[in-house]
Parts: C-alpha cells; sequence; structure tokens
C-alpha cells in the first residue's frame, strides 16, 4: 500500500460516537469516551501496522493477535450495554467492510 490512508471520515465518526456515549461529561472517564479512544488508538495501529513494510512480520502478527484480543475484551464489556454495542457494531464496520474509494 503506498497512498496514504484518510482516517478523517473515522475520526469524525469516532468523536460522534463518543459524544453519543459519553455519561461524564467529556471528562473522558466513562466507558464511552475510554472505549472510543480506545478503538480510536486501535484503529491508528492497525492502519500504520497494515501501512507498513513488512519489516517485522512476527512482531506484528503478534501485535496484530493482541490488538483482536483486546478488541473482543472491550466488545465483551460494551455489548452490556445495549446502546454502545449497537454504536459497536456500526464501527467494527470499518474492520470488516472498508468503504469504497472516491476515486
Ligand atoms: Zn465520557
Amino acid at each position: 500500500m503506498s497512498r496514504p490512508v484518510d482516517l478523517s471520515p473515522m475520526q469524525r465518526e469516532l468523536d460522534n460516537l463518543r459524544v453519543q456515549l459519553c455519561h461524564c461529561n467529556h471528562a473522558g472517564t466513562c466507558l464511552g469516551c475510554q472505549g472510543v479512544e480506545m478503538l480510536r488508538q486501535q484503529v491508528q495501529m492497525v492502519v500504520s501496522a497494515a501501512t507498513q513494510p513488512v519489516l517485522m512480520q512476527v512482531a506484528q502478527e503478534t501485535q496484530a493477535k493482541e490488538l483482536m484480543k483486546q478488541v473482543q475484551e472491550m466488545q465483551e464489556r460494551m455489548l452490556r450495554d445495549p446502546e454502545a454495542a449497537r454504536a459497536i457494531e456500526e464501527l467494527l464496520k470499518y474492520f470488516q467492510a472498508p468503504p469504497p474509494e472516491d476515486h
């Protein structure tokens, strides 16, 4: 992959999601805030790992496994909140089906 990845639509979506999930008045202490920030970091990790030339394949695979484990754990925690579960479902579409390119 040679072209830069545009994360801004997803950043907007994450901001939007955080606003909807927040119960701590944006103090960053509630599960909504923490979950969204975690997802933001994970997405950035995914993108940077996936766009890097293959230098440390093994390390990347380990990282990917660890990442999926974290995502899973986070999902399990958030699935207890039906509203969060729906939002996470929406968000996870980014991992499964990237939107079509506009150009
Ligand atoms: Zn909050």
